[in-house]
């Protein structure tokens, strides 16, 4: 029987093994290994990537979010006990650097379609303490629309997004994710679509000042030697996550391009009436299908036949972060398709270097789950 793993990392990495090994022989040689040559390529190259001013590397995609949170506090664009809206349905990285900031999370409801914040009901949750709202472009799918610059336009309030799993992604208007909002956070975890080979994530903005901020605020509070201006962390990419980063950087369009391709031969393929399909985009490279995620009110069930099959699956997520025990003052909030969508959300395996023979073997598999 054929076995697939959700995602292997080794699979992953393989095609550029030669080159990484040649990058990191670079940094091992070089005797630098902290804010140097490699970081300062990267950011550059990272910029022009995307089409964004600055880029600053950091030591994570959480610590992204919360020094970017911290150096709008620092800026006095934020005070602690300010509300900031993010969705309901996330994963806790994204309310946890709000709260680690001393920010109040508003939690807004999804649209069941898109597994994205609802836009169209952001504007119920402002409060006269909403100072800013965070987006989540979950699974690679893109959130960006009129409806949501417009209410951020009108009340005044910053929009910071977590970008954690939609690197290479475009919004309707043309413009890569991150580059979009006031800022953006973005993760290097290894699985996610760009992966490092450890920890690592950047800060993206169009705001000068801000991204001063970030990088004194993850270097201890300040950018020269010993002398510092606010209380920070170290947050720092390091030089060879930097250099690792570089090689990927190169074939990330051609990673996300076959994502696209295979979540829509999965979409053509699946056919059961337990099994809902994700949603494709109306755009090309609207999403970059961090996780193909589909629905069924079978679960476990249907979990347990593709382990059977041989086939491994994921929840993500299975617990919002509203009922998690970290967070016991919002247990008792009711968002009902936040929690709906916990209950039946499975992911499947895809990663670039699946075959279309792969997925038509996985979703014959699928086709065939029965159940009572
Ligand atoms: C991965 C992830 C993060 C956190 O990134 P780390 O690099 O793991 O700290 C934040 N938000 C979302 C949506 C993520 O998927």
């Amino acid at each position: 029987m054929k076995q697939y793993d959700l995602l292997s990392l080794q699979r992953l990495n393989a095609p550029y093994a030669q080159q990484l090994k040649e990058a990191a022989a670079r940094v091992i040689d070089s005797g630098w290994y902290l804010r140097g040559a490699e970081t300062e390529a990267f950011e550059q190259e990272m910029a022009s990537y995307l089409g964004v001013e600055y880029v600053v590397g950091v030591a994570n995609g959480l610590d992204a979010l919360r020094l970017i949170l911290m150096a709008y506090i620092e800026l006095g664009r934020l005070q602690p006990g300010d509300e900031v809206i993010v969705p309901a349905n996330t994963f806790i990285a994204s309310v946890l650097a709000i709260t680690d900031c001393g920010l109040i999370p508003r939690f807004v409801e999804p649209s069941a379609t898109t597994h994205n914040i609802d836009t169209t009901i952001i504007e119920q949750a402002i409060t006269p303490r909403t100072r800013a709202i965070m987006v989540v472009h979950l699974y690679g799918r893109a959130c960006w629309d009129d409806v949501l610059t417009k209410t951020a336009h009108r009340h005044n309030l910053l929009i910071v997004e977590d970008n954690a799993q939609a690197l290479g992604a475009y919004a309707d208007n043309g413009q890569h994710t991150g580059t979009l909002g006031d800022a953006a956070g973005t993760s290097f975890y290894p699985g996610k679509n760009l992966g490092a080979l450890g920890d690592a994530g950047m800060v993206t903005t169009h705001d000068k000042e801000l991204a001063q901020m970030v990088r004194a605020l993850g270097n201890y509070g300040g950018n020269r030697r010993y002398v510092y201006e606010h209380k920070g962390l170290n947050s720092r990419i390091d030089e060879m996550q930097a250099a690792m980063l570089r090689v990927k950087l190169r074939y990330i369009d051609n990673e996300n391009a076959r994502r696209s391709e295979l979540a829509h031969l999965y979409n053509s393929l699946i056919d059961n009436k337990h099994i809902t399909l994700p949603q494709l985009p109306t755009k090309p490279n609207t999403h970059v299908w961090h996780q193909y995620v589909v629905r069924t009110p079978y679960r476990d069930a249907f979990m347990q036949y593709m382990h059977e099959n041989g086939i491994a699956t994921g929840i993500h997520y299975p617990i919002p972060p509203h009922k998690q025990e970290a967070y016991k003052a919002y247990n008792s909030l009711s968002l009902p398709v936040t929690e709906h969508l916990a209950h039946e959300v499975v992911s499947l395996p895809i990663a670039p270097y699946f075959s279309e023979q792969d997925i038509e073997y996985i979703a014959q598999v699928i086709n065939g789950f029965e159940t009572e």
